[in-house]
């Protein structure tokens, strides 16, 4: 098991290693080719000498995982003019429910994106009409729009710059690190 700058700490059996890529709290590593694998891509694409039984099947056998930072998301370059995507949008809402401002783990299934104007009433995909959303909040919300569903945005959704967003992902993983230094020290 290595930490985020790919330091060894320690050996760890292979069944603990792959619970902990499944919690997305760690990803595989190619050491060969440095690429970082999430679970399924790893049983997609992972390459390894040997397959290791692994619930019902065979999986490529890892030999090295990399823990990730703990809401599990990890540095993307940020191009000079951003386009709208997932994590864009997490970045630039610095990982926060919009609404009730509540921290929300990158990962799949645990955050949804909210169309201030809704979709169904015409509102766009763009970037002045998404923005970040808990479950709650978002089942809250459901078709409505912001006047009548009495919640308050705590900021108001724009086109991020380059420069706005790099500093938001640097803030985020600074504090992102804090916490998984409390997780790493929990292994000594
Ligand atoms: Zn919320």
């Amino acid at each position: 098991m290595l930490n985020k700058n790919w330091q060894v700490i320690k050996k760890i059996t292979v069944s603990k290693a792959i619970k902990k890529v499944l919690n997305g709290r760690a990803m595989f590593l190619n050491k060969e080719t440095g690429e970082l694998f999430e679970y399924n891509d790893w049983i997609k694409n992972g390459v390894s000498t040997k397959t290791v039984r692994f619930g019902t099947g065979q999986i490529p056998k890892p030999e090295f995982i990399v823990l990730m930072f703990y809401a599990g998301i990890g540095m993307r370059p940020i191009p000079e003019d951003p386009r709208i995507s997932r994590y864009n949008i997490f970045v630039r809402d610095e990982g926060c429910c919009m609404y009730c401002g509540c921290k929300l783990n990158w990962g799949k299934g645990s955050f949804t994106y909210d169309h201030v104007h809704p979709r169904s009433r015409g509102g766009k995909t763009d970037w002045d009409n998404i923005v970040l959303s808990c479950h709650a909040c978002n089942h809250k919300k459901g078709d409505k729009h912001l006047h009548e569903s009495g919640m308050k945005l705590r900021g108001l959704p724009h086109k991020p710059d380059a420069q706005e967003l790099r500093a938001k992902s640097i803030k985020m993983r600074q504090q992102i690190w804090k916490q998984e230094d409390r997780e790493i020290a929990k292994f000594f």
